[in-house]
């Protein structure tokens, strides 16, 4: 991270326990300016796609900040096309958690969640939302909505934000079966959830724009999948930022048209590249540590490996019909790789790393991510088996206090190293 931003992160820092108003306006400001940045003075060293995602998530988190009571904060696999046809802004902890982070201010907000209560080993992007909310600078919003999927820390940070927010919380309980009735469970529970999501936003839901954000979602996901079909066999200047702002489309804008346009984009992006070339193919599985500069060194710019995809970008590309709008939105949450037995999401990058020709696979265990955690060594013995050579590298997406990062490029760098070694006998 350049000194510049980390002595603006020190300053604001400084300021929240007296000044959170100030702290908060000035956030708000920041993101704002970052977005236009990206939109009207796009760097050239990036894809299309990154810089035009990187300008609308900006912009989304500096409007919850500045204007909150039009929004609502869910979780990454919250089905959102509800509140954009309600026309309400959406975010979630990692999103906000990566910003802050970026701006290198996270630290006050991890200390404050962990003087109220969250345990040190609670994951870091749930620290930061709560420490958002507890000192003030993220107010409370419209509605609270997240589902049981795959996340266990949902349950009790947004519990906690419920009580300190006053504002109403949805819970989707997703079952772990994909079966067609677990469908209509989920699609059942989302459509009571309209009522809800109307009395949050002050206004009733068309049918027609819920349809229409539907259509938006599945145009969005079949740009995607073209934009994967040709992935791996181009070169792109970078991989941490665009596969988080993946990550991050592919969840929470999805029923946006700022959804569709980015992943147009993207295939405007791989369609102008340059080959690969003898580049060695790495998948990626969960978050990215897109604040490490060292880390990011190794797999970006000058170098011969490059990061082809992230499993928690394409874990829900199923088929999508606008005319059954909850429905739809359901399959995608229950029909998740990251739904039911780890085999399930093991199985989904063995079938991406073969379709990719991946030449190996880094599974990155965030702090305090339990299911992560609990499938990794059996997904390494699994990808290795089939030919995969895998590195499970711990780490956190957020907290720099606890990146670790020379053991990572270490470990990273060797990794590498074998993986080289490993494919030229
Ligand atoms: S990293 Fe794991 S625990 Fe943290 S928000 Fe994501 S799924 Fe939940």
């Amino acid at each position: 991270m350049n000194d510049k931003v980390e002595a603006f992160g020190e300053f604001l820092s400084g300021r929240i326990p007296r000044h959170p108003e100030m702290v908060r306006r000035i956030l708000a400001l920041t993101y704002h300016l970052l977005s236009l940045q990206a939109w009207r003075f796009p760097s050239k060293k990036y894809g299309k796609a990154r810089e035009y995602l990187q300008g609308y998530t900006a912009k989304v988190i500096g409007d919850m900040l500045q204007s909150p009571r039009n929004s609502a904060v869910v979780n990454i696999f919250m089905p959102c096309e509800i509140f954009h046809a309600l026309n309400l802004r959406v975010t979630a902890p990692e999103a906000l958690a990566v910003y802050v982070t970026n701006t290198a201010c996270e630290q006050p907000f991890i200390k404050e969640a962990e003087a109220n209560g969250a345990a040190e080993t609670f994951c870091s992007f749930h620290r930061v939302l709560l420490g958002l909310a507890e000192t003030g600078i993220l107010r409370k919003p419209a509605l609270i909505a997240h589902t049981t999927l795959a996340c266990d820390a949902n349950q009790l940070s947004f519990r906690r934000l419920e009580e300190l927010w006053g504002c109403p919380r949805a819970v989707i309980d997703v079952p772990l079966d994909t079966s067609a009735e677990a469908v209509a469970f989920v699609a059942e529970q989302l459509e009571k959830l309209v009522p809800l999501a109307e009395e949050a936003a002050g206004r009733r839901l068309e049918t027609d724009k819920l349809k229409e954000a539907v259509a938006l979602s599945a145009e969005s996901q079949a740009y995607f999948e073209k934009y994967l079909a040709s992935r791996a066999k181009v070169h792109l200047p970078e991989a941490m930022t665009p596969e988080l702002l993946n990550v991050i489309n592919n969840h929470l804008y999805l029923g946006t048209k700022e959804s569709e346009h980015a992943n147009r984009l993207l295939c405007g992006d791989v369609s102008s590249a340059k080959p690969i070339g003898k580049r060695k193919k790495i998948l990626w599985m969960h978050v990215l540590p897109n604040y490490q500069e060292e880390v990011k060194a190794i797999f970006q710019g000058e170098t011969d490996v490059e990061v082809i995809g992230c499993d928690l970008a394409y874990d829900a590309l199923v088929p999508m019909n606008p005319e059954k709008p909850f429905e739809s939105m359901a399959r995608r949450v229950v029909q998740s790789s990251y739904n039911g037995p780890g085999s399930r999401r093991i199985g989904e990058t063995l079938r991406r790393a073969r379709q990719m020709s991946a030449d190996g696979v880094i599974i990155f265990c965030q702090w305090g991510c339990k299911q992560t955690q609990g499938l990794a060594y059996e997904a390494k013995k699994v990808f290795e088996a089939n030919g995969f050579p895998t590195l499970v590298l711990d780490g956190d997406g957020c907290d720099r206090t606890n990146a670790a990062t020379a053991q990572a490029t270490t470990r990273a760098s060797a990794f590498l190293e074998e993986l080289r070694e490993y494919l030229y006998v």
